[in-house]
């Protein structure tokens, strides 16, 4: 494969090359790894950013009909945008619920739009690595908007937020008037919570629930990365469409403000570190799992940690001496 011709390609915005690049980034063979690298350091240089949105939500709770929606108002409005997925528990359970091909239909047809379901694989750090290359790939063929979808399970909405500028957090209106045990942590990171379904006979309470957590907000510490009335919730229709202008309004509030205050940069520099380390630490697993050597050390001191022979800090330590000796 012509690594530069494809390179270019990308580049040039074409959707076919950009849906073969990803291909190529999620490919774990030796020498795809190797033109996946080769690949990425050349189209760094188009310098493009993207406004990059984690989006997080339940099953059920409206993001498919939330993504079509929303991203089909931003495609009318001229703009390029790329829909992507972190499920990392799509190769357990066989199909993937974020790459089900029904999903965003209308979407998926718009020439300006550009949708790819989650990688298969089973460890979130390998799907986690896939989707921040394919995002890289997506501003790099000058996509204006990313999108990056989590159904959030496990740690999957702060890896997802790791990769984005903004981060929203969409909920289904509650029955009751308690908050639907949204954890604290994911309530920390949320810049932006959408209150779904406001509309019809759910209105009221939909209405309700954006109350609670708006007020639930507030009582989190002021945040040096956000403007006055943020980060807020507000109630949206992904069905009936309604909510979504200012959704994005305040999208595009905080991303300016950010960039004016340099917050914006900062923040893509402590992931570009971040992703680096992670790197670093994926990388060194592994090697221990590829030498024949090492693994076999591992599963041997597994197994006696286990029956409680050795404690893991020492196991650990053995493993690491033996590695500092490759
Ligand atoms: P996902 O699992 O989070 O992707 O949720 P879906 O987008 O598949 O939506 C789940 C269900 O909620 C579907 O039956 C949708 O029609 C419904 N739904 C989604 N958005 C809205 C909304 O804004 N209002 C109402 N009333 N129903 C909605």
């Amino acid at each position: 494969m012509d690594i530069q011709e494809l390179a270019e390609k990308v580049l040039a915005g074409e959707r076919r090359a950009l849906a073969r690049a990803i291909t190529l980034i999620e490919s774990r063979r030796p020498d795809h790894r190797a033109e996946a690298a080769e690949l990425l350091d050349v189209v760094k240089r188009s310098d493009r950013q993207a406004l990059r949105i984690g989006l997080s939500g339940t099953p059920g709770v409206g993001k498919s009909t939330f993504i079509e929606s929303f991203g089909m108002m931003l495609t009318a409005k001229g703009l390029r945008v790329a829909v992507l997925a972190v499920d990392p528990s799509s190769a357990r359970s066989g199909g993937s619920i974020l790459g089900d091909k029904t999903r965003m239909e209308r979407l998926s047809r718009d020439p300006r739009a550009f949708i790819r379901p989650s990688p298969s694989q089973s460890e979130l750090g390998g799907v986690a690595r896939r989707t921040r290359e394919a995002v890289a790939l997506c501003e790099a063929a000058g996509y204006d908007v990313v999108l990056i979808e989590t159904v959030g399970v496990g740690q999957s909405e702060t890896v997802v937020a790791e990769m984005s500028d903004l981060f929203v957090l969409l909920l289904a209106p509650a029955g009751g008037d308690e908050l639907q045990g949204v954890k604290r942590g994911i309530m920390e990171i949320a810049d932006i919570i959408l209150v779904n379904k406001a509309d019809g006979e759910l209105k009221p309470a939909a209405m309700r629930t954006c109350a609670d957590y708006a007020g639930a907000l507030r009582l989190l510490r002021k945040r040096p990365q956000d403007p006055d009335n943020f980060p807020k919730a507000r109630t949206v229709s992904a069905l009936q469409e309604g909510g979504l202008e200012d959704a994005w309004a305040d999208m595009i509030t905080l991303s300016d403000w950010r960039r004016e205050t340099s917050h914006w940069d900062a923040r893509r520099a402590s992931q570009a570190r971040h992703w680096f380390e992670e790197e670093v630490r994926l990388g060194a697993l592994a090697r221990l799992s590829q030498d024949k050597e090492l693994s076999a050390l591992m599963d041997q001191l597994g197994t006696e940690v286990a029956k409680g022979l050795t404690s893991p800090r020492a196991a650990a330590e053995r493993v690491i001496a033996k590695l500092n000796a490759v």
